[in-house]
């Protein structure tokens, strides 16, 4: 604010004292002019004072000359005594008029002629003193010679033509003085009027523009309230005491009181002692120069307002002579903060307690988020790892193990995969998904992962494909089971059949079991079938394929044989291990149809129909016992 208005301020100002100073110069000037005029004029009233003394004191000189001079004469001529007293008067004050015609006629110029008057004034006495004493001592011609002699006429003449020049020489000055005086009076009072009018213009002049600029001031600080008060904030400056010097329409609207009514008010007036207590310490760390920014709860009509405030030092010449303050109402922005805050808290709740693993991870492959199931599969602490580097939190097994996924999410793209890994030495079956997390500028700033642990129903699952592949009864893989066995067999010898080796499908009937069933019950046949299935289970080798197809039906698939008497043989142990067997005191026998393959390409439904044969064959040679037929292809070598 200070920044825009003290500008025009100092300009507005500026401009007016800069006009004033301007007429105050021109003043100064004309003053000085007249001063030096004045000096003059001094000068020449000093001299026309002086004239004025002097001339008077000549006059005097010369008028009581000739008063003395008409004295003697008459007095001489007449002999009258009536002469005497004017002449005498005279006389006497004849040197007086000498010594103060002197003292008044300072003039150098006139220090001759004064010198000759003095001596002719003294000649003139003597001769008049000579003349009267001469006359009075009875020798009266003698002295009317020397009064109508030469001499005596001649001093008399040359003092009245020194005393005339010096008279008319001083008139003459003092006319031309007196004439000077009255031409500088009229250029003065001139000067003095050019002098009074530029004052004045300039006064006009500089007193339009404080005007204009005032009014410019106006105007700016009119539209800095108007900007001020449709701020959204509440704007106001307190004086170096604290006290409220200015404060916009929106603090009225906060307090419910026109804004002006407010200044002059103290901190504590407005805000409460409480309140103003709080905010002292900011108060005067304003005051010292510093810019403060600080929250602060405020009870205004019974509601409890949050304000975001601001208090920026009034600096004026290095000082501080007061502070704005610039609150923000944030009450709203608090209520949304703590909204949000709730529902971050019961997302943690949920996400902590749900039995996954979801954790945030950035660009950087650092983690920023995890929930606590970091605590129960890595026996982390989910806070204690946040911006640690991947690696260092899972180990560089952990990540390699799935790298693939993460920079393919890393590069934008949702990943689903399942995993087994090692935790806390516990095997996990894991389904994890990875969402890359793309910001507005279309760049992946890092990717949720979601891990649940599927163990439990992978376990459930392989239990359920068990069930679904074997047999109740006896354990033993079932139908299906056998097809695909014998599906991956028949793929194989195409391999075994380049190396020369060969395969067989055994088809095995217990004989007359119906009977048993018949004669001993269901429950004696399902033995004899449990057993007769552990039997046939041992006497094959491990990697032999053996299934139970159908009621007192079984199979065994022989692989890599390296003879066809090799799976003769073993049907033959397979009788044999029959006959020795005694479920439930019972004696029991086996026919077996064997299908010998030494060809690569054997269809497998074909294959079946010839182990049936093979088996009908057995059957129909007497039972207990087995026959053999070998694929009508190449021979199997012997
Ligand atoms: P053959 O020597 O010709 O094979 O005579 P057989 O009596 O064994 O005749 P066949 O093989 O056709 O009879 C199979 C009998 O097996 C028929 C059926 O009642 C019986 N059976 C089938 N499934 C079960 C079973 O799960 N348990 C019991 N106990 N008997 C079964
Ligand atoms: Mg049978």
């Amino acid at each position: 604010m200070r920044s825009s208005i003290e500008p025009i301020h100092r300009t507005t100002f500026g401009r007016g004292v800069g006009l004033l100073m301007v007429a105050l110069f021109a003043m100064a000037v004309i003053v000085a002019m007249l001063a030096w005029r004045a000096r003059d004029t001094l000068e020449d009233l000093r001299r026309a004072d002086s004239i004025n003394t002097v001339l008077p004191a000549m006059t005097l000189l010369m008028e009581d000359l000739l008063n003395a001079e008409t004295g003697q004469r008459g007095y001489l001529l007449t002999q009258r005594t009536s002469y005497l007293q004017p002449y005498r008067d005279a006389v006497r004050r004849l040197d007086q008029r000498v010594e103060e015609l002197s003292a008044r006629d300072t003039d150098p110029a006139h220090a001759p002629k004064l010198a000759r008057v003095r001596e002719l004034v003294q000649l003139k006495l003597n001769e008049m003193n000579q003349t009267v004493r001469l006359n009075d001592s009875g020798r009266h011609d003698e002295a009317l010679e020397l009064v109508l002699g030469d001499q005596g006429m001649r001093h008399m003449d040359e003092l009245r033509d020194v005393l005339g020049e010096l008279i008319s020489s001083l008139r003459s000055e003092r006319s031309a003085i007196s004439e000077r005086l009255s031409r500088d009076a009229g250029h003065t009072e001139l000067l003095l009027l050019a002098g009074l009018a530029m004052l004045g213009l300039f006064t006009v002049l500089a007193t339009t523009q404080v005007v204009l600029r005032s009014r410019d001031l106006m105007r700016t600080q009119r539209r800095l309230r108007g900007i001020a008060d449709n701020v959204p904030a509440l704007i106001s400056h307190y004086d170096g005491r604290g006290l409220l010097r200015f404060a916009n329409a929106e603090v009225g609207r906060v307090f419910h009181t026109d804004p002006a009514s407010l200044v002059g008010r103290s901190m504590e007036e407005l805000r409460g002692a409480e309140n103003a207590a709080r905010i002292r310490p900011f108060v005067q760390r304003v005051l010292q120069g510093e810019s403060v920014a600080f929250d602060a709860d405020q009870l205004i009509d019974g509601e409890m307002l949050h304000f975001h405030q601001r208090f920026v030092p009034d600096m004026a010449d290095g000082r501080v002579e007061g502070f704005y303050a610039c609150s923000m109402d944030i009450t709203e922005r608090k209520r949304a903060e703590a909204l949000v805050a709730a529902s971050e808290r019961r997302m943690k709740a949920i996400t902590d307690n749900l039995p996954v693993f979801i954790t945030y991870i950035d660009a950087e492959r650092k983690l920023r988020y995890t929930n606590e199931t970091m605590r129960t599969w890595y026996g982390l602490d989910p806070q204690a790892v946040i911006g640690l580097h991947i690696d260092d939190v899972f180990g560089q097994a952990g990540v390699s193990q799935r790298s693939a996924q993460l920079a393919l999410a890393l590069s934008g793209e949702r990943v689903e995969f399942e995993i087994t890994t090692s935790m806390l030495g516990k095997q996990r079956h894991l389904r994890a998904i990875y969402v890359p997390d793309v910001g507005a500028d279309g760049r992946v700033q890092g990717i949720f992962t979601l891990s649940i642990d599927i163990t439990v129903m992978k376990q459930a699952e392989a239990q359920l494909a068990r069930l679904a592949s074997s047999d109740a009864l006896t354990g033993l893989p079932n139908r299906r089971e056998f097809d695909q066995a014998l599906g991956g067999a028949l793929a194989r010898q195409r391999r075994h059949a380049r190396e020369g080796r060969g395969m067989a499908l055994l088809f095995l009937d217990i004989d007359r079991f119906k009977a048993i069933n018949d004669t001993h019950g269901h429950g004696v046949g399902d033995t004899v079938l449990r057993e007769f299935a552990t039997v046939l289970r041992r006497t094959v080798r491990g990697s032999d394929h053996v299934a139970r197809i159908a009621g007192d039906e079984f199979v065994a698939v022989l692989e890599g044989l390296n003879r066809p008497d090799e799976a003769e043989q073993v049907a033959q142990k397979i009788v044999e291990a029959v006959r020795a067997m005694r479920p439930t005191g019972l004696t029991i026998s086996v026919s077996i149809g064997v299908a010998t393959v030494a060809d690569g390409e054997v269809p497998a439904m074909d294959l079946i129909a010839l182990a049936d044969r093979a088996l009908y064959q057995a059957k129909h040679q007497g039972r207990d016992g087995w026959a053999a037929i070998a694929w009508p292809g190449p021979d199997l070598r012997r």
